[in-house]
């Protein structure tokens, strides 16, 4: 073995070689290498970005608009995000100071993480959860501290369970909903609880809310919303999920002043500033998307309400989620792992999902199924999992 093969790497830190590459990888690349698989792996939209917003960076480049922006971002666009979210969401923000365009909402989380912790501090994860929260909590320098959620409870996070996993060292809480992989979303009420928790232990809140758009079933609710909780809120959305602009790399994070020039100071050396064509593209979305985005929408609605009957026709137990475009049943009864589940699922049906457990705490016994595919696709999708079901 050469040196460059050993275990631990001298060339590289420790804290990047304590990280594990993303589980969900593995599947796809075993994936790949099959013919006629159907995929409900991917978690991305299957529409292509609309056309308004296409022409919109298009023209730009026609333009000549090729040079840097602001760091923070057009102005423009920052404008337009404060006004969109003040619309939908009823949170105000001033684009001049409180509003980061970023690299995907993924970059939101990373500068995030970097500005506020410092070695050892914790940071307590919801899981199951996004795979990119943990790792980007280590890179940091924190802890992430995984608090479970599970189908009994709709996958809900439990106030009372992030209280008993606060310790003096912990400085944040991570929240995403509508979840990935889950679906499961919160109401006022739920968030309620758990705002009361960090305005009482002085914690700041990471709320995901890129899936805010898809919710089929209650309107969603801001987390800056709720009383008190505006000023140690890290908002972070993007234009990837709602809008079907994930090649884009386009997302922004909304925080009060302090937490917002840290990670601009982070954004400012590291990244310069978000690419200008696709800001000119997402300023369109703001402006004009709406019609696109409630039709997709509507369409995952539909898939979310054939898979979740399909899958009760053929008896597996799937928790209905109340947004995204994840269904995430149990296959608890097989007696298999879900790691096990997902590969036989693979290999004897050729159906790609990905397995529970690689979300974290309360993940394993499920398998993750973006329905963000084709009804035809869906369709095949599911007998293939009857007839796997029947086999074990
Ligand atoms: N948060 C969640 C919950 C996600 O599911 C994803 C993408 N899968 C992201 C953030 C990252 O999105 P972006 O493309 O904006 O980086």
């Amino acid at each position: 073995m050469t040196p460059s093969q050993t275990k631990v790497n001298s060339r590289l830190s420790k804290r990047v070689q304590s990280i594990q590459p993303s589980g969900i990888r593995r599947f796809f690349d075993l994936a790949s290498k099959m013919e006629n698989i159907i995929s409900l792996g991917v978690g991305e939209p299957d529409f292509v970005t609309p056309w308004n917003v296409r022409e919109a960076s298009i023209s730009s480049l026609e333009r000549g608009f090729t040079a840097y922006t602001a760091n923070a971002g057009l102005i423009e666009l920052r404008r337009e995000i404060a006004v969109y979210m003040e619309r939908r969401f009823s949170v105000s923000y001033d684009p001049e100071n409180e509003i980061l365009v970023t690299i995907g909402a993924s970059e939101a989380i990373d500068i995030g993480m970097r500005a506020i912790l410092d070695e050892g501090d914790e940071v307590i994860v919801v899981e199951p959860s996004f795979v990119s929260y943990a790792p980007l909590v280590q890179m940091a320098g924190g802890v992430a501290v995984p608090v479970g959620t599970s189908s009994e409870n709709d996958f809900k996070a439990s106030a009372a369970l992030i209280e008993a996993a606060i310790t003096p060292k912990t400085k944040a809480i991570m929240l995403c909903f509508p979840n990935n992989p889950t679906g499961s979303t919160m109401n006022a009420a739920e968030m309620k609880e758990i705002a009361e928790i960090a305005e009482r232990y002085d914690l700041i809140v990471f709320s995901d809310e890129i899936y805010a758009e898809l919710s089929y079933d209650e309107d969603h609710v801001s987390f800056a919303s709720l009383p008190n909780m505006r000023e140690r809120t890290i908002l972070i959305s993007g234009f990837s999920k709602a809008f079907a602009m994930t090649g884009w790399r386009l997302g922004y994070v909304l925080a009060p002043p302090d937490l917002l020039a840290a990670m601009l100071k982070i954004h400012q050396y590291s990244l310069m500033c978000a690419p200008t064509m696709a800001q000119y593209g997402a300023l369109e979305a703001m402006q004009s998307g709406m019609d696109d985005v409630e039709k997709m929408k509507q369409s995952y609605k539909q898939r979310r309400n054939f898979i979740v009957k399909s899958f009760a026709e053929i008896g597996l137990s799937c928790h209905t989620p109340g947004g995204a475009f994840y269904a995430f049943p149990s296959i608890a009864s097989t007696g298999l792992t879900s790691e096990q589940f997902a590969e036989k699922l693979l290999l004897e049906e050729r159906v790609a999902v990905v397995p529970g457990h690689v979300f974290g705490a309360g993940g394993e016994g499920h398998i993750r199924c973006s329905y963000a595919t084709s009804m035809d696709n869906l369709e095949v999708a599911v007998e293939r999992i009857g007839n796997l079901l029947q086999k074990l």
